[in-house]
């Protein structure tokens, strides 16, 4: 079974992210990456497939070149080889135009299935895997809390807000993967070892076969219009209780309508 997990190499958690205000871009260069939890997750569940079944777990992620630890990371955990697409021609790409260009990369050999993560955790925005499940023309099966494939047909238990639907798709096809869906392995020494002799194939924008507005600024139909920090949480009132505590708190639930 080849599978193909997307995942994002995102600022690391310990990096105060900083705006360029010229841009109104994330500044990632000079920055450290690593794995974004999410991507994690996505490369476990893959591997623990490949456990059972065989055939390849391949990376493909979108990104600057300080990103290849987080790459490493993934290939440590035991996924079979990388594809880094990394182009200055791809600054400023939304995501549509990363969608475009992990398509591109991905369309270029067959699959059975792919996993991503159901938001990054830089960005959140959760376009991605629908966007590019669409170009590749493969149904995309989400919120996954859990997930098996059986011969052709890959069942998943999707998350929903009363519990879970149980939802069926042929193969090939897309699958994002909830954070909770496992607790991804830590690299071993053995591994980390073993990741240094993988192939991580570095993939420009002509490699992919697309035009240069297609992706990258000129490509880009979102615009970041401004960028401001959330309102300063207003003070809340002390209820002195001098007795009639609970009434009043009763009152204002009341008045808020969750009573
Ligand atoms: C106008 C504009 C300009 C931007 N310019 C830049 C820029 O110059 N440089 C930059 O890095 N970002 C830039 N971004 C942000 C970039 O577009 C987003 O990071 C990208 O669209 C993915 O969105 P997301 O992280 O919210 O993905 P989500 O949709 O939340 O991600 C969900 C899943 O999709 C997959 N995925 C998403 N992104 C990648 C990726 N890069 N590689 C592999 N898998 C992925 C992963 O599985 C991930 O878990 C820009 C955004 C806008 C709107």
């Amino acid at each position: 079974m080849d599978i193909v997990v997307c995942g994002k190499i995102i600022p690391a958690s310990t990096v105060t992210v900083e705006i360029d205000p010229a841009t109104r871009r994330m500044i990632r260069k000079g920055v450290a990456h690593e794995l974004d939890p999410a991507a994690a997750s996505a490369v476990e569940e893959a591997l623990r497939l490949m456990e059972k079944e065989g055939g390849t777990v391949t990376l493909v992620t979108m990104g600057f070149n300080e990103i290849t630890i987080g790459i490493r990371t993934a290939l440590a955990m035991g996924a079979t080889s990388a594809v880094h697409i990394f182009d200055d021609a791809l600054a400023g790409s939304d995501a549509l135009a990363t969608a475009k260009a992990l398509a591109a990369a991905i369309g270029k050999k067959p699959f059975d299935l792919i996993i991503c993560g159901t938001e990054s955790s830089d960005s959140y925005s959760g376009i991605v895997p629908g966007q590019l499940a669409r170009l590749l023309g493969v149904p995309p099966v989400t919120f996954a809390n859990e997930m098996t494939v059986e011969g052709n047909t890959l069942t998943i238990k999707r998350q929903s807000e009363s519990g879970y639907d149980v939802v069926e798709a042929e193969l090939p096809a897309l699958v994002t993967v909830t954070s909770g869906i496992n607790e991804p392995r830590y690299p071993q020494l053995k591994g980390i070892m073993a990741a240094k002799r993988k192939e991580i194939l570095q993939m420009s924008v002509e490699d992919l076969g697309l035009a240069a507005d297609d992706v990258g600024e000129q490509g880009a139909r979102e615009k970041v219009l401004e960028i401001g920090r959330p309102p300063k949480r207003e003070a809340g009132d002390v209820v002195e209780d001098d007795g009639e505590g609970g009434k009043r708190i009763a009152d204002f639930l009341a008045e808020v309508k969750v009573l």
